[in-house]
């Protein structure tokens, strides 16, 4: 077996409501789907990050290195890119090149091999995984009707069957603390997680946890910048509730270090960035080592969500026990044609559980034809 060859797809829509976070508002979504052949087989992968750049970097670095190899030698082939761009390519969009390839290549492994990614990721622990419901991002509305817009949007993942769903906060604190209570009494018995997209100091980012803590949220994700690691020990020290991070963060080698730093109890590798599902699978082994859970941060089209979904389910809770703490995925409920219009097979997620697919691969099929509508451009590199 070997790579035959390697295609690149830059995707785009435009949004029919731009929405915002902390930090700037979407009004559109791109995304870089990579194709690896073998043998007449594809395997699909994504990367996530600016589409038209990581397009260069598959293209006219990556691909050329690896067409002809073993496309089920994943590890392997890993270890080729990295150490074919080790010298200015340890993190950041070239890392997220390798991301979707690694990704494809899992994909294309479990169909040449027929078996799940979750199989080749060492066995299906769950058929199911519990979901969150990621929204309630803000909308162009004063405060006084986006408040109220965005309850009214959390009861509705809850009416879905969500049992867990996750909130933006990092606008104003004043708004932040309104907006946690005001969910929190419309849903007390919701699991809830905050996310501020390091928009906090460390003084703003113990406010808001120690309201976070008074309301019983889950976890606190992202509450200060990923470059200051050192300050996330002493926001821990001060609140009770979990702290998560990590989507910004690359490799084992990125992770060490955030783990070394101390304060995060919650891991999130993006498997279309961290370096792909090939170094998940070594950060969640240096996160079991260390006492912490990797829950794997999902932003993107459902190939990043089906990485996701096997990844978890193959995963071991730390510590474990015979009541099982849920590893909760990542569900994002904003508006992305991209992940709902190109599809033929999805990920099925009913009543909060998402069903782990069992066919080989990721388990999801791309609509070549509905693929084209979005098709910005595309590259292919040829053995
Ligand atoms: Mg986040």
């Amino acid at each position: 077996m070997k790579i035959d060859c390697i295609r690149t797809y830059h995707l785009r829509c435009e949004l029919k409501a731009p929405f915002g976070f902390s930090q700037w508002y979407y009004g559109q979504r791109n995304v870089l789907v990579v194709e690896v052949v073998s043998d007449g087989v594809s395997g699909w992968g994504e990367c996530y990050g600016p589409a038209d750049v990581i397009q260069g970097c598959v293209e006219k670095f990556y691909a050329s290195r690896i067409v002809g190899m073993n496309p089920v030698a994943t590890d392997a082939i890993w270890q080729h890119m990295w150490r074919s761009s080790l010298d200015f390519a340890r993190a950041g969009v070239m890392m997220a090149a390798m991301s979707g390839i690694d990704m494809a290549l899992w994909d294309l492994k479990g169909k040449l091999l027929g078996q799940s990614v979750s199989e080749l990721m060492g066995g299906r622990q769950r058929d199911k995984v519990s979901c969150y419901a990621t929204g309630m991002y803000y909308l162009d509305l004063p405060e006084d009707k986006l408040l109220p817009a965005l309850i009214e949007e959390g009861l509705t993942y809850a009416q879905q069957g969500f049992e867990a769903m996750k909130i933006k906060v990092g606008k104003n604190l004043e708004f932040d603390e309104k907006f946690a209570r005001a969910l929190r009494d419309a849903l007390p018995n919701t699991e809830l997680m905050a996310d501020s997209n390091h928009a906090f100091d460390l003084p703003e980012a113990v406010r808001i946890g120690r309201v976070l803590d008074e309301l019983n949220y889950r976890w606190f994700e992202e509450p200060l910048s990923p470059e200051h690691s050192h300050m996330f020990r002493q926001l821990s020290d001060k609140l009770d509730l979990a702290i998560a991070t990590g989507e910004c963060e690359q490799t084992r080698f990125g992770y060490q270090k955030l783990i070394a730093a101390g304060g995060v109890q919650i891991l999130q590798p993006d498997m279309a960035y961290c370096g792909g599902p090939s170094e998940a699978l070594k950060i969640r082994a240096l996160a079991s080592a260390n006492g912490l859970n990797c829950v794997a941060h999902v932003w993107g089209t459902q190939l990043n969500l089906a990485a996701a979904t096997h990844f978890l389910a193959s995963a071991y809770p730390e510590p474990g026990r015979y009541e099982e703490k849920r590893l909760l995925l990542e569900y994002d409920r904003t508006e992305n044609p991209l992940r709902d219009d190109i599809y033929e097979q999805v990920i099925d997620v009913k009543q909060g559980q998402a069903s782990v697919p069992t066919a080989p691969g990721l388990g999801v099929s791309i609509d070549s034809e509905a693929m084209k509508h979005y098709l910005v451009s595309k590259t292919e590199n040829k053995a």
